[in-house]
């Protein structure tokens, strides 16, 4: 069987309320494509306006982070039911961002990863070497150790489920896409990891993107790749040529 593409925006954190809400006004005729799943990752506080926009429309709806706390005594975050509830279907987690700036670690992922899965949630996770881990040519060690931990406990029924995305830390937000050869290998080489945790049907099923200033120019070879099965977008997903990303082919 065949996966299915999956091409989500990460938003980060831009558009307040109203602008999302135009943005999605602008975006839904351009992103209208059955052949491929199309998310939209937003800040917390646009989730609802962007799920009302787009209501009717091929547009999934995801978040940028969640925590792994079923409620209580956590100022400022958000919980799992609580995206549930409102019907989002996709959570960003473990992005570099997330990482670099506020201290998420493999195993905060990990438990992030399997509340996710218990809320019918699916977990985009983020993995990604720097571009100093890429020259002491320890890339596929860092992200072999991020997904070994990121699964941990997540059975291979939920690891089918699942969204990986491969995206090299140099190349979020620098304009500086991966080469498609360098996006295939590692991708491929996540592939090979799940196989040795999970086995071969698992890894079959997994979906894994690429992420990292992908554009309407680069996206079409990319995602022709063997190993990559669509692409996590930040920048470009602001812009209408989203649309174009979206229909690559
Ligand atoms: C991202 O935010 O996940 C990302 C890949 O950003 P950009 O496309 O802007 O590099």
């Amino acid at each position: 069987m065949a996966r299915k593409k999956i091409i989500a925006g990460n938003w980060k954190m831009n558009m307040t309320p109203s602008q999302a809400v135009k943005l999605v006004e602008t975006l839904k005729p351009l992103v209208v494509n059955d052949e491929v799943d199309v998310v939209f990752c937003v800040p917390a506080i646009d989730i609802i306006p962007v799920l009302e926009a787009a209501k009717g429309t091929n547009i999934q709806v995801g978040a940028e982070n969640m925590y792994f706390e079923e409620k209580g005594a956590f100022t400022g975050e958000i919980a799992p039911a609580m995206l549930e509830e409102v019907g989002v279907k996709y959570v960003v987690l473990g992005h570099s961002e997330r990482r670099q700036y506020f201290a998420e670690t493999s195993e905060t992922v990990n438990k992030k990863m399997l509340k996710a899965f218990e809320h019918g949630i699916t977990p985009i996770m983020c993995c990604g070497e720097s571009l100093e881990q890429r020259e002491q040519g320890i890339t596929m060690d860092w992200i072999r150790q991020q997904v070994k931990v990121g699964f941990q406990n997540v059975t291979a029924d939920q690891a089918k489920t699942a969204v990986i995305a491969y995206e090299p830390i140099w190349a979020i937000g620098t304009g500086k896409t991966a080469t498609t050869e360098q996006a295939q290998e590692v991708c491929a080489g996540i592939r090979q990891c799940i196989a040795e945790i999970y086995d071969e049907a698992t890894a079959a099923e997994i979906r894994i993107q690429y992420g990292g200033s992908v554009n309407a120019k680069t996206a079409p070879d990319l995602f022709a790749q063997a190993d990559i099965d669509g692409g996590l977008v930040g920048g470009a997903s602001l812009k209408e040529e989203f649309g174009q990303i979206v229909n690559y082919k």
